[in-house]
C-alpha cells in the first residue's frame, strides 16, 4: 500500500469533482482525483449529454414525420458519438496533463484523515466528496421480477421499445417520454402525484398539454403498487386499480446520493435524508471535508455542481469565506416546449412576499419571431418585489436560453429598469424578456395621471 500526501483529494470525477480538480490544479495546488467508474460522471455518460442528444434526434424525427426503428438505432449512435466527442475533455489523460494525479478506483474513508483507494492510502489537507447520485429504485412489489431500465441503461438500448412505460413524471421522465415518442414509441408516463410537480403548475400545464398532444399518455395520481410480466409484456398496476401495459419499463422516480462506498462514519461525516450534511460553506461535519454536487442532497444539476466547485476553490484553496446560496440557481427541462425557472415560483413568492408581490407576464403569441417560426405556445411570468425580480418562469420555445437573462438579474439583484433598458435585436425570441419588463412599466406610464399631466403641460409649452 503506497501512502500519498496531497493538498486536495477529490473523490468523484463527475461535473463537480472535475471542476474542482481542474481549477485547484491550475492554481498550483497538489491534487489527487479518485474515480471508480467513468470519468465525466452522470452528466456525460448517463444524464445531461445523452438525454439532450436523444431529444435532439427526436426533434429531427418529429420534423421529418414518422420515425422508423432504424431512426431509433441511428439516434442511439448519435448519442454515443456526442458522448465520445465530449469525453476527451473529461478524460484521465486531460486531467493528468493539467497536473492532477488520477487514481481509477473508488475511495472510502479509513479514518478522519485517511482515504483508501485501491492500493493507495491518501492523506490530504482538504477532501472534497463529489460522488454524485444514482437512480432511486423504490421497492415496488414485483419490480425485482421484471426487466427495467434506468438512466444508466436506457441510452444503451438499441431496439426501439414498442411501448415504453415510464414510472416518474419529473423532468427526466418527461424528457425521455418525448424523445421516445418522437422516435416512434408509444409512451405512458405513470406519476404517483402530479407530473412536473416541482414546477409552476400553470407553466407545467402548458408543457403537459403539448406532450399529450403528441400522443404521450400521462397518468397522474397513479401510484405504482405492483409490477408484473416479462420482457416485452409488462404491467404496472396503480394503487387505485388502473393497469398500464407496455413492452419496456423505465424507472425515473428520483435520485439517491452515492454514499454507500464511502464509509462516512469512519470520518465522522453525518448524512441527512437526501445526502451528506453540509453547512452553507459546503463543509461536512468533518471540518476538513467538503461535499458538493448531487451528493450534498440539494438541487441536483450540473451547473450547481460547477457552482459548488467555485465555492470550494475560494474556501479550500484561498481560505476565503465562501457560502453557497441557491436562490439564484436556474433549471430547465429540455422538452419542446422547454420549461425553465429561476428563483421563486409565483406560489412561493406569494407565500414569502404577500401583497408586495407583483406578477407580470407576456405570451409567446405576442412575439413576432415566435409567430414567424410557428412557436407561439407558452408564456413568461416574472415575480417582482419593490421593482426587483425575485423569480421567473418560462414555458415555450428556447425557455432554457431565455432564463439566462433572469438568472443574471437574480444573481446581481438587478432592477426591472435594467432589463427594460436593454435593447434586444428584432425579431428575436429574447425580446420576450424585454417585453415582460415593459409590461411591468407600461401601467405605471400609460395609466399614471401624473405622467399625463406632465406631458400635457410640456406640450402646451412647446413652440
Ligand atoms: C437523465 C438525466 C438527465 C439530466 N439532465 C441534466 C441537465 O440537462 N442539466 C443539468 O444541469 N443536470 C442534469 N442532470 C443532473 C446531472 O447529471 C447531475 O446533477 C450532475 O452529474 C451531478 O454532478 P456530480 O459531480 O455531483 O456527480 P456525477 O457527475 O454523477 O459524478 C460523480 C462521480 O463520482 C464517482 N464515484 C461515486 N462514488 C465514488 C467513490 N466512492 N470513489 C470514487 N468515485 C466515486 C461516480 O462514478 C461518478 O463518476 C441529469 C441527470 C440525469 C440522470
Amino acid at each position: 500500500m503506497e501512502t500519498i500526501t496531497t493538498d486536495l483529494l477529490v473523490i468523484g470525477g463527475g461535473s463537480g469533482g472535475l471542476s474542482v480538480a481542474a481549477g485547484a490544479s491550475q492554481m498550483g495546488a497538489d491534487v489527487v482525483l479518485l474515480e471508480g467508474h467513468k470519468m465525466g460522471g452522470d452528466c456525460l455518460n448517463y444524464g445531461c449529454v445523452p438525454s439532450k442528444a436523444l431529444l435532439s434526434e427526436g426533434k429531427k424525427a418529429h420534423a421529418k414525420g414518422k420515425a422508423s426503428k432504424a431512426d431509433y438505432k441511428a439516434a442511439k449512435a448519435h448519442v454515443h458519438k456526442v458522448i465520445g466527442t465530449i469525453a476527451p475533455h473529461d478524460s484521465v489523460e486531460r486531467f493528468e496533463s493539467l497536473g492532477v494525479r488520477v487514481i481509477e478506483s473508488y475511495g472510502s474513508f479509513k479514518d478522519a484523515e485517511t482515504v483508501v483507494a485501491g492500493d493507495y492510502e491518501i492523506k490530504a489537507r482538504r477532501v472534497v466528496i463529489a460522488t454524485g447520485s444514482s437512480p432511486l429504485v423504490p421497492p415496488i412489489p414485483g419490480l425485482d421480477t421484471v426487466p427495467y431500465q434506468t438512466n444508466e441503461t436506457i441510452f444503451e438500448l438499441q431496439e426501439r421499445p414498442d411501448h415504453l412505460l415510464i414510472i416518474g413524471g419529473g423532468p427526466i421522465g418527461m424528457e425521455m417520454a418525448q424523445a421516445h415518442r418522437r422516435l416512434g414509441s408509444e409512451v405512458t408516463v405513470i406519476e404517483g402525484m402530479k407530473a412536473l410537480g416541482k414546477d409552476d403548475p400553470e407553466a407545467a400545464a402548458v408543457l403537459l398539454e403539448a406532450l399529450r398532444g403528441e400522443g404521450i399518455a400521462i397518468e397522474e395520481d397513479a401510484l405504482a403498487a405492483e409490477i408484473r410480466g416479462k420482457d416485452g409484456a409488462i404491467e404496472v398496476e396503480a394503487k387505485d386499480g388502473r393497469v398500464f401495459k407496455g413492452t419496456h419499463l423505465l424507472m425515473a422516480v428520483g435520485r439517491k446520493a452515492n454514499i454507500d462506498k464511502l464509509s462516512l462514519e469512519a470520518a465522522g461525516i453525518e448524512t441527512t435524508r437526501t445526502g451528506i450534511k453540509v453547512d452553507a460553506s459546503l463543509k461536512t461535519t468533518n471540518r476538513k471535508v467538503y461535499a458538493i454536487g448531487d451528493v450534498a442532497g440539494g438541487l441536483q444539476f450540473t451547473h450547481v455542481a460547477g457552482y459548488h466547485a467555485g465555492i470550494i476553490i475560494r474556501s479550500a484553496l484561498f481560505g476565503l469565506p465562501a457560502k453557497a446560496k441557491h436562490s439564484h440557481i436556474p433549471w430547465a427541462t429540455y422538452t419542446a416546449p422547454e420549461l425553465s425557472q429561476v428563483g421563486l415560483t409565483e406560489a412561493q413568492a406569494r407565500e414569502e412576499h404577500g401583497d408586495r408581490l407583483e406578477v407580470v407576464r407576456f405570451d409567446y403569441s405576442g412575439n413576432d419571431r415566435a409567430i414567424a417560426e410557428g412557436q407561439t405556445t407558452g408564456f413568461i411570468k416574472v415575480m417582482i418585489v419593490k421593482g426587483r425580480p425575485v423569480g421567473a418562469t418560462i414555458v415555450g420555445h428556447q425557455a432554457g436560453e431565455l432564463i439566462n437573462t433572469w438568472a443574471l438579474a437574480l444573481a446581481n439583484n438587478m432592477k426591472m429598469g435594467q432589463i427594460a433598458a436593454m435593447v434586444a435585436p428584432y425579431p428575436t425570441i429574447g425580446e420576450i424578456n424585454k417585453r415582460v419588463a415593459g409590461a411591468y412599466f407600461s401601467p405605471r406610464l400609460f395609466e399614471s395621471k401624473m405622467v399625463k399631466r406632465v406631458v400635457g403641460a410640456v406640450q402646451r409649452w412647446l413652440p
